[in-house]
């Protein structure tokens, strides 16, 4: 039997998602699950956290990391003594922040909004960027993490690949006691977001969030939790009716815009966005373009709608209906 206990510590963000959470693994070493956001107030909160649980920060021994978001990374890089840091390989830009990597970023967004049409005053990928680099840390990845691998200090808990959300993601089943650190894949309280991501190779044809996130949906529905430990709001469990509801809405929502897409013939993803969010669009760009070309990917892959394109721009139309 091995003796361990998981302690959770919750810090505020800057971010509209609200608190985050870290989980701090104390057993054979103290190791820490995600590393918050880099602010002076979460290194504070999470400094008061540790010492409730009688540890300091240089008691963290290791930090794993969920996904590569700043929320999740954040204090990664405030640790004088340098923990040893683990998480998927592609975390590791986001961690060294070399001009070359978020040059990458910004190219292929800058390619992809001009593809789609998208007015210049939305092509606001270096803000994006300096609000990333600000928030996040810079520090190392010293080993990799997939699918399987067992971690060094923290026995029993296995390591699950779960992208979508993030083409970063990890999942970590501990199944001796049930219980599966889940990050950001599934919150009880809100839908999770598949963000688009550049491919890991330049020239790789793009990820396709929302089509990963669904399988990886479905990969949780194999396991038996008896509770979730998420990166944002309440634990919880009943995993199995939650992704059900999940996938029933997103596919409502995918219906919605093959009718709309029927009505108004072919159109660009940003016009889609405009009208899938119109409330939202405006204030959340980059969210609202993902979640919108994820729904298009969707119902490409299921066969309802052609991506075509005519002078450089892409659109969409339904493969059902003769167009006009
Ligand atoms: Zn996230």
């Amino acid at each position: 039997m091995i003796n361990h206990s998981i302690h959770q510590i919750t810090v505020t963000t800057p971010y509209a998602v609200g608190d985050v959470h870290m989980y701090v693994y104390k057993g054979e070493s103290v190791s820490l699950i995600d590393a918050g956001v880099n602010t002076d107030e979460a290194w504070d909160q999470f400094v008061k956290g540790l010492k409730e649980i009688n540890l300091q920060p240089s008691d963290i021994e290791q930090i794993i990391l969920t996904h590569h978001h700043p929320d999740h990374i954040g204090l990664t890089g405030r640790f004088e003594h340098e923990p040893i840091v683990y998480g998927h390989r592609l975390v590791e830009p986001w961690l060294n922040q070399s001009d070359r990597f978020f040059e990458g970023y910004r190219d292929f967004f800058n390619d992809l909004y001009e593809k789609w049409d998208v007015p210049q005053r939305f092509r606001n990928i270096e803000k994006t960027i300096a609000v990333t680099k600000k928030f996040s840390s810079k520090s190392k990845l010293h080993h990799y993490l997939s699918e399987g691998d067992i971690i060094e200090g923290i026995p029993g808990m296995r390591v699950i690949e779960t992208p979508g959300h993030a083409q970063s993601h990890l999942s970590f089943w501990d199944e001796t006691n049930r219980q599966m650190i889940v990050g950001d894949v599934l919150l009880k309280h809100i839908s999770s977001n598949p963000l688009l991501e550049p491919p890991e190779n330049k020239g790789d044809a793009r990820p396709k969030p929302l089509l990963e996130y669904r399988k990886s949906l479905a990969k949780l529905l194999e396991y038996d939790v008896e509770q979730f430990l998420p990166g944002h709001g309440n634990p919880f469990r009943g995993h199995k009716e939650l992704i059900e509801r999940r996938l029933e809405r997103q596919a409502k929502r995918a219906e919605n815009v093959l009718v709309y897409l029927k009505e108004k013939g072919p159109l660009t993803p940003y016009e889609i966005c405009t009208w899938l969010f119109a409330r939202q669009y405006e204030s959340q760009f980059g969210l609202t373009m993902s979640e919108t070309i994820g729904q298009l990917d969707y119902l490409e892959s299921i066969g309802a709608v052609n991506n075509v394109e005519s002078n450089g721009v892409s659109y969409y139309a339904p493969t059902m209906t003769h167009q006009k």
